[in-house]
């Protein structure tokens, strides 16, 4: 398939040159040209992420922090700049406020764990939208568990839009946590975040920002949001798995107790009494995965190079044409039609269940997702079990919605 070049507008986004820094975009399957459109699942990774982390492996490898060594102290300087060049890319005010974890959902859990046990007492209310990703609500309903927490949802219209008054209504004297997707990984809306914490902070409350699904697509910055906590995912950003962070600021981080317990988090160690690490170490305990922090680093420098208004703009304008082209064939419901949408599509075509319009269109070559996606609670709210899912990336083309659109059309006249 030929990707012609795409021209944004303020730049030349040359996507042929950009689509061979991402081998695996040349595979077939079933003999066809793969067309990637689950980057919300997971992005695929540029040929210089991998060739930073194999280079690491075969030329510095050492654990980071504790060694006097050569070796040591070298993947410590990358660990440690890989920190730096994320609190950068978000714009933190320092480095100490950045926490390495697995992932979103052990930033979640981190958060929902130590942030309720220094400040949540029981009958204290956190907010949550109704398109919350399970990782944004389960952890906070085991709080709810052992602290008798109350869970409040904020409800959003049709188009799938945050209801700015009745979120402002739910605040009571005992709201003390806002915690919001800052793009939904079904609907696509860009949640007006800024303006969220804004009155979450008029109300004394603190505000947690999933930003799971924005990192990747645009520019984010901590400071000018305002938001307590942001919470992101290597993987979703061109970078490895096994790698995400948790920023916090300070002054909280600070008064929050650990999350686990071990190595590296320790000041000092007696039987009888245990001081911990300054931040952020005090928030990581054992061996981190540094060599993945460092290819997150890289993958941070690639999109970066790039341009992330670039990347924002080229896939507005996708989501754009894949909204108006998939509208115009019969039986097309689309889910999500906020104003402020972001590389996300979800659907259901007639009848057709989205696990069989999936399997079919996964014969055709194409690669979308089909479930409930992980927010049941959003599912419910429309009213269906399940949805397909076309996500976008900053190496995903017109021709490949085109082939979307194309194969949606032919599945659905086997029907
Ligand atoms: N939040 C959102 C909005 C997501 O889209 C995802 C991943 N689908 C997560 C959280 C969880 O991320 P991870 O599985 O990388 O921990």
């Amino acid at each position: 398939m030929r990707h012609p070049t795409f021209l944004s507008l303020h730049t030349m986004f040359d996507i042929e040159k950009i689509r061979s820094d991402f081998p695996i975009l040349e595979r077939k399957v079933y003999d066809r040209p793969l067309v990637y459109l689950d980057n919300a699942a997971t992005t695929q990774k540029p040929r210089c992420v991998v060739d930073a982390m194999s280079e690491e492996y075969f030329s510095v490898n050492a654990n980071v922090h504790r060694g006097v060594h050569f070796l040591s102290q070298q993947a410590t300087d990358l660990h440690e700049a890989a920190r730096e060049r994320v609190a950068r890319f978000i714009g933190a005010a320092s480095s100490s406020e950045i926490v390495f974890t697995r992932g979103t959902t052990e930033s979640l859990n981190l958060v929902a764990s130590s942030f309720s046990e220094a400040f949540l007492r029981e009958g204290d209310e956190v907010l949550l939208t109704v398109m919350e990703h399970h990782s944004n609500i389960v952890p906070w309903q085991l709080v709810r568990e052992r602290k008798g927490i109350v869970l409040k949802v904020i409800p959003i219209n049709d188009a799938g839009e945050v209801d700015m008054e009745a979120y402002e209504k739910l605040f009571t004297p005992r709201t003390r946590l806002v915690a919001v997707t800052h793009v939904s990984n079904v609907l696509g809306t860009v949640n007006p975040v800024k303006q969220m914490a804004a009155v979450a902070h008029a109300h004394g409350a603190r505000i947690l920002v999933d930003g799971a699904q924005s990192v990747p697509h645009f520019p984010v910055n901590v400071q000018d949001i305002d938001c307590d906590f942001l919470t992101f995912s290597g993987h979703k950003v061109y970078g490895p798995t096994g790698i995400g962070v948790l920023y916090g600021k300070e002054e909280l981080l600070d008064r929050m107790p650990p999350y686990q317990g071990g190595g590296e988090m320790i000041s000092r160690v007696t039987f009888e009494h245990t001081t911990f690490e300054r931040l952020p170490f005090k928030f990581e305990a054992g061996t981190p995965d540094y060599v993945g922090a460092h290819g997150l680093g890289v993958a941070l420098d690639y999109v970066e190079q790039l341009g992330m208004e670039n990347i924002h703009l080229h896939e507005r304008e996708l989501t754009r044409y894949a909204m108006e082209q998939l509208s115009l064939i019969p039986g097309m419901r689309l889910f999500g039609t906020a104003a402020e949408k972001d590389a996300v599509v979800a659907f259901t075509v007639g009848d057709i269940h989205p696990l069989d319009l999936g399997t079919l269109l996964d014969r055709l070559g194409i690669a979308l997702r089909t479930g409930h996606h992980c927010a049941q609670p959003l599912m419910a709210r429309f009213g269906v079990e399940s949805m397909a899912r076309a996500s976008f990336a900053l190496y995903t083309t017109r021709a490949e919605i085109d082939a979307l659109v194309s194969a949606i059309d032919r599945v659905r006249k086997m029907f």
